[in-house]
């Protein structure tokens, strides 16, 4: 019995291994399909779509969903069918509630903790929040989760149409610290391996610079490090303070959420982390490393002189054979030119209109943006919102804001103040003339958005193609309702 038993298992056994053996034979395994792949935009190694780094240089392949995207024809229709939503990508969303403020529709952006989530049902598309979102973490879809943007034409190592000229951080289209940091940083990689040394000392001119750094926010100062490191003859050209954007958010609190390597000093991670902390080990880096930063000089133009640069800022002219535009996407604002406006009560953009509750603000401009700074600030619960414009009247702006403003008027939430003018800004008051008149005027704040110089048209009188690209937001990474 015992035999049969164990003859029984051992042949049933012989049979199933014979079975398995048969259909699936060693080296025969049904072939699976190969995965999707496409060329790192830097390094041309190839990658799988669902990689996260590439595999030759190593280079997280988030940072290229710009340069990768596809270019679309001028004029045509965005993708989708769909009535156009607002759409928050999540992964960039640092949390400020600009959008909420922005928003015309009560409720139809919310924050949930840190996180804007739009209500579908709610959202009408006007596309306020996109303009007003800091970090370009919102779009306006048409269903297809597809982000239309206009920016600059780059290359994986972010040089532009216009070789030698190369375009880092905010300027070419995405926000956040950390890509700052980072395109900074791989831009002057690929300004070292594009520019040996020897070229630096041959090529007719010994005084020139090797790269010319425009700007020294957090893209600029990178690229200044890494410049610096690598032993490049390098200036870094600022028309403000050191990492003036930063310097002037409203708010304490910045979002800096997972460590990024800065050239010469390593990982800093700074998470809910307050602006002046950034400021300050920006500070210390500057001053611990001997990186020379030239403040409070704004570059005009630049133009190609042969096989170099002509750097124009402030009358003087900077020599130099490759050029990194970190300049931001805020341009060079339009100042009164009054005692007092380069303290820290005074702004030229605004964003999180909450920073200001409860103040005295005083919002000095006569069209669309001094208007919708007034309108955004008159929301906000006790603060005294005072218009002042040069002007007859705010007839130049859109119909929506003048109804919306006329509105504001009839039930005091905006002060206007037209024939005026500012004459001082002091810490606790502001001077003005109105209609010949001295008044002073307790103040907290005072907002000047009397226009300025968009970057656009600095890139486009140097050369740089300005395209609309078709950026994929993908749904995980996409809050809606
Ligand atoms: C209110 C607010 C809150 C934010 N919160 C966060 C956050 O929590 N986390 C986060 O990661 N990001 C945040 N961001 C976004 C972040 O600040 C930017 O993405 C980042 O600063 C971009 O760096 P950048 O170096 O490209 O440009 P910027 O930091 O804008 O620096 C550009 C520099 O170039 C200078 N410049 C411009 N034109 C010229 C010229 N013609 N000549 C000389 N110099 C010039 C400017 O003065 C400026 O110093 C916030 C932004 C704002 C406005
Ligand atoms: S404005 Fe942009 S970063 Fe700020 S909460 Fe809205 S989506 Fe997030």
């Amino acid at each position: 019995m015992l035999l049969t038993t164990i003859g029984f298992f051992a042949l049933t056994g012989v049979f199933i291994w014979w079975h398995l053996r048969g259909s699936a034979p060693a080296g025969t395994a049904p072939p699976r399909a190969p995965e999707a792949s496409r060329p790192c935009a830097r390094c041309g190694a190839s990658v799988a779509f669902s990689a996260t780094y590439c595999p030759g240089c190593g280079i997280a392949q988030q940072i290229f969903e710009i340069v990768g995207a596809p270019t679309s024809a001028p004029g045509a229709a965005a993708p989708g069918a769909a009535p156009p939503r607002a759409l928050v990508r999540a992964d960039m969303c640092v949390g400020c509630g600009t959008c909420v403020a922005a928003c015309p529709e009560v409720g139809a952006i919310v924050m949930r903790g840190k996180l804007a989530v739009v209500d579908d049902a709610l959202c009408k598309g006007h596309g306020d929040c996109v303009s007003a979102c800091p970090v370009s973490a919102i779009a306006v879809t048409t269903g297809a989760a597809i982000n239309r943007i206009a920016v600059p034409m780059i290359d994986g190592n972010f040089q532009s149409n216009v070789p030698g000229i190369y375009i880092v951080g905010e300027l070419g289209g995405r926000g956040l610290i950390k890509n700052a940091i980072n395109e900074g940083k791989m831009a002057i990689e690929h300004v070292v391996a594009q520019l040996p040394p020897c070229e630096a000392r041959n090529d007719g001119d010994p005084e020139a610079f090797d790269v010319c750094i425009v700007g020294s926010g957090p893209a600029g100062l990178s690229a200044g490090l890494e410049a610096l490191r690598a032993g490049l003859r390098y200036v870094i050209l600022e028309q403000g303070s050191v990492s003036d954007t930063v310097r002037k958010y409203p708010r304490k609190k910045l979002l800096l959420a997972e460590p990024v390597s800065i050239p010469l000093y390593g990982d800093l991670w700074i998470a809910d982390a307050s602006k002046e902390t950034l400021l300050e080990v920006w500070g210390t880096i500057i001053a611990n490393t001997g990186l020379q930063v030239r403040t409070g000089v704004k570059v005009d133009r630049v133009v190609r002189d042969g096989r170099f640069f002509d750097v124009v800022a402030e009358g003087a002219h900077y020599r130099a054979r490759r050029v990194v535009l970190a300049m931001g996407r805020r341009g060079t604002p339009r100042r009164l030119g009054v005692p007092g406006e380069e303290t820290d009560k005074v702004f030229f953009d605004i964003v999180e209109m909450e920073a200001f509750a409860g103040q005295k603000v005083l919002v000095v401009g006569g069209g669309d943006s001094a208007v919708e700074s007034a309108l955004g600030l008159a929301n906000q619960p006790n603060t005294e919102v005072r218009l002042s414009y040069r002007g007859e009247s705010f007839a130049r702006v859109k119909a929506r804001n003048q109804d919306k403003l006329n509105q504001a008027i009839a039930s005091g939430l905006v002060i206007p103040m037209l024939r005026s003018e500012v004459r001082e800004i002091r810490s606790d008051v502001v001077v003005m003339d109105v209609e010949g008149e001295t008044m002073i005027l307790p103040n907290d704040t005072v907002i000047v958005r009397i226009g300025g110089e968009a970057p656009s048209a600095f890139l486009e009188k140097l050369g740089v193609r300005i395209v609309e690209k078709d950026v994929p937001m993908p749904r995980e990474v996409a809050k809606v309702g």
